[in-house]
């Protein structure tokens, strides 16, 4: 297998990040951010009715903020150190919801006193936290969804509550005082198979119906989370496809008179716009006849590529060198056997790959540096640049 740039990127934009990256010595992340601004026009142009909140956690660079926060987006904020980070940069409270089910009251209270009134929940305890420390809020519980097998990155189990804890909660939200507002869900990210927004909207017009009819509660939102995809080695479906199909869904169940539409997208804005640039450091077999060569690198697991654990996310990786293929191990350079990229899924490398060549690992522009260790074994936090 060989990874032809031109499906990834327009020429120009690769001309120009490759320049700039010549200049600079690896590992880091170098980031067009003329392309996040066209996955957003891309997004809004697919679901022209909904609001579109970033995902800080993807990439929480100033840059990307700055430049979301300038096109109209709103923000899916995670701690009070994101919130901060977010308004610093000038971004309103009215603009922000604390995304993050997981919280503590005092952080609520943070949040509250901050001015934003938009929170998620999935538990009871959580739910009486909010009520506590974010009198009057705006509340949306958020459920479990189907798909986890064919999302690459899944955020299901830990995060949401089944259907009838979901209407129990949001009953119990309007007698705390608090706004019952509506239902998020999270499909995982980097989901594949788009019949399971289907699933997941069918479930949230149960809950619409039912707390209409039984409880007098009239919920007004859908917050659909993220999940749409970034270009990897496994293609999936374009962004108008997964706009159609999803659209299609909604009217089925809700016609035309929908409610507020929330999306967070995270990793379908920023990862394509970036490239990660490594070198090779050892090129290397285990026997005198071992068929495979190890190919050590200088980021790895613990400096950006984390998501390559159990090789959920298999980067395109490219490289200058031209020639004849072989299989491949590629491993990062710490000291940590659990440093290794990809072993199972054989990447093939031209066999003329030396100490010092570059890697070019595509479309790492979200979930690396926010993931990068910042000490281990001593290697820096990974760098990115924005152009
Ligand atoms: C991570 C996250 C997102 C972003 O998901 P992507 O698949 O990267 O688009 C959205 N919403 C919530 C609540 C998240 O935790």
């Amino acid at each position: 297998m060989s990874i032809k740039v031109e499906d990834y990127y327009a020429r120009e934009t690769f001309q120009k990040m490759k320049a700039f990256a010549d200049t600079q010595e690896t590992p880091f992340v170098v980031i067009d951010t003329a392309m996040i601004s066209q996955a957003y026009d891309d997004l809004r142009a697919g679901f022209d009715f909904a609001k579109v909140y970033y995902a800080v956690k993807a990439n929480p660079a100033v840059e990307i903020i700055d430049l979301l926060k300038d096109k109209g987006s709103s923000f899916d904020i995670a701690s009070i150190y994101e919130l901060d980070k977010v308004m610093d940069r000038g971004v309103s409270a009215d603009r922000i919801s604390y995304g993050n089910t997981i919280k503590k009251s005092r952080d609520i209270r943070y949040f509250y006193e901050k001015g934003v009134r938009l929170f998620s929940t999935d538990s009871e305890a959580d739910l009486r936290n909010i009520a506590k420390a974010a009198p009057g809020s705006k509340v949306y519980v958020r459920i479990l969804t189907e798909g986890s097998t064919t999302a690459d990155w899944p955020l299901s189990r830990k995060f949401g509550c089944q259907t009838d804890m979901a209407m129990d909660l949001l009953i119990l939200a309007r007698d705390l005082g608090l706004v019952p507002y509506g239902i998020s869900f999270h499909v995982g990210s980097q989901q594949r198979d788009i019949s399971v927004w289907d699933a997941a909207i069918a479930k949230v017009k149960v809950i619409f119906e039912r707390l209409k009819e039984e409880d007098g509660i009239v919920l007004k939102l859908i917050n659909m989370g993220g999940g749409f995809p970034a270009n990897y080695i496994t293609r999936t479906n374009s962004l108008e496809t997964y706009a159609e199909e999803i659209i299609r869904f909604l009217k089925e169940d809700f016609g035309d008179d929908l409610p507020e539409i929330i999306l967070e997208p995270g990793r379908s804005l920023i990862a394509n716009a970036g490239i990660l640039v490594s070198e090779v450091v050892l090129v290397a077999r285990k026997s005198r006849t071992a068929v495979e060569r190890w190919v050590y690198t200088d980021v790895g697991k613990f400096s950006g590529l984390i998501e390559t654990m159990d090789e959920a996310i298999k980067f395109p990786i490219w490289t200058e060198k031209k020639g004849e293929m072989e299989e491949v191990v590629i491993a990062g350079p710490t000291c940590d056997s659990a440093d290794i990229m990809y072993e199972n899924y054989k990447y093939g490398l031209p066999l003329n790959l030396a100490i010092g060549d570059r890697l070019y690992w595509l479309s790492t522009g979200a979930y690396t540096t926010s993931y990068s260790a910042v000490e281990f074994n001593g290697f820096p936090p990974l760098k990115s640049f924005y152009l």
